[in-house]
């Protein structure tokens, strides 16, 4: 396998090399939004087009035979990066979203009955929130938010509490695109496993910066979106086990996902064909692939250790500015995200005068205004590393905010 070093590894982003309109070098401290591509995602895309596109599943002719081949090379790839057991329990979706609504509505609706409860966290990215509370809504189930604590960590107490006889689903971000929070995902499947429940981990977060087994960890379902993990837009993963998968209705109907199709009755495709019925995001799987290859080529361990450091600098040098709050947990105890307010200072006015530095930061609630709610304020500043990020990055941006507090601070 090809070995690509940490150092300098922006320079296979073609984005970060070019000036800014103002001159400026970009800083894009905004990868949990969605994380730039790297040369071979990009050449991969148009390699597909240019040298052998065509539909997927459906031509047995030279264009055919070699997509249908790098979709399901992706999928192997894919399920080689979570643990999975075999690759047709990777199904392609269109983004964590889908997946997310696929297992809501296809488990969801079949197996949660009046009177179970629903369990999510306070942590939730609206996409792992508000399918989970339409789904109680239909099938007249609880929905059950676990709370965190003043560190926003989960404790055991609250999980113990929560997690119960009555639990049908559990539905958990391995890591809050908020606080940068870890949740204790192990501990969350032996109990919810204990209960007769099943859980699912959102793994949008943390996908790009952190292993995760599902064998390991014994988790039912993962999903995470292509784009966060420097891959392309469009497409997006769901894992689920394959007696789930088997067991579970289809999401969508149309070509690809039926065996035999009769005037009366119909019946389904195994899994995952099952679920991936339409024309599918072709040239992205294929190009997701490149993404996957290109981020086990620096190393998943290396790259959340080289964040890590960058998270320390940034905590160090952000909570030396006078009035600056940093929500959430301590860096050795959660993922490659920093979100802060100032006092005085409106996240608007700072991203604004970050945007002109060149530092690209997002501000507002983040899709998550029932953890903003919980910590008191209605928007933060949020910096979220990837590996392209350097001591460089973390300082200028430290320098920035603390010239921009002196300017705008009422
Ligand atoms: N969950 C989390 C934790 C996220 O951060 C995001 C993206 N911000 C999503 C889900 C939704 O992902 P997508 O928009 O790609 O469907």
């Amino acid at each position: 396998a090809i070995r690509l070093s940490i150092d300098g590894v922006a320079s296979h982003f073609p984005i970060l090399n070019r000036p800014l309109p103002n001159g400026k070098r970009t800083i894009f401290l905004d990868s949990g939004a969605s994380a730039q591509k790297p040369k071979v995602v990009i050449d991969k895309e148009r390699e597909v087009q240019e040298e052998y596109y065509a539909n997927a599943f459906r031509g047995r002719y030279y264009f055919g035979q070699r997509i249908d081949d790098a979709i399901e090379s992706t999928r192997q790839a894919t399920a080689n990066l979570v643990g999975a057991g075999r690759p047709d329990e990777i199904v392609f979706t269109a983004g964590t979203t889908m997946s997310i609504n696929m297992v809501a509505s296809a488990y969801g609706d079949k197996n949660v009955r009046p009177g179970d409860e629903i369990v999510i966290t306070e942590l939730e990215h609206h996409a792992n929130f508000v399918p989970w509370q339409a789904l109680a809504k239909r099938r007249g189930a609880k929905l059950r938010i676990l709370p965190i604590t003043n560190d926003g960590l989960l404790s055991n107490e609250a999980i113990e509490s929560t997690i119960n006889e009555k639990t049908a689903i559990v539905a958990v971000t391995s890591m809050s695109n908020v606080l940068g929070t870890l949740p204790p995902i192990e501990k969350i499947t032996h109990l919810a496993h204990q209960c007769g429940a099943v859980v699912l981990v959102d793994a949008a977060q943390s996908i790009p910066h952190q292993r995760i087994d599902v064998v390991k960890s014994e988790i039912d379902f993962l999903t995470f979106s292509g784009h966060k993990l420097y891959g392309p837009t469009g497409v997006g993963v769901l894992y689920g086990r394959y007696d789930l998968l088997t067991e579970m209705d289809p999401f969508m109907y149309g070509g690809h996902m039926i065996s035999q199709v009769g005037r009366e009755e119909s019946n389904w495709a195994l899994p995952p064909a099952k679920f991936e019925a339409g024309t599918m995001p072709i040239v992205q799987i294929v190009s997701l692939g490149a993404a996957i290859e290109f981020v086990n080529a620096v190393g998943l361990d290396v790259i959340g250790k080289h964040e890590h450091s960058l998270l320390q600098l940034a905590h160090q040098r952000l909570t030396e500015i006078d009035g600056l709050t940093i929500y959430g947990p301590q860096p050795d105890n959660k993922g490659s995200i920093v979100s802060f307010s100032i006092q005085g200072v409106s996240s608007e006015d700072l991203a604004i005068r970050l945007d002109e530095a060149g530092i690209f930061t997002r501000h507002g609630h983040h899709c998550a205004m029932v953890l903003h709610e919980r910590l008191g304020v209605p928007a933060t500043t949020r910096a979220s590393i990837g590996m392209y990020n350097t001591t460089e990055d973390i300082d200028e941006l430290a320098r920035t905010v603390k010239s921009a507090v002196k300017q705008l601070r009422v």
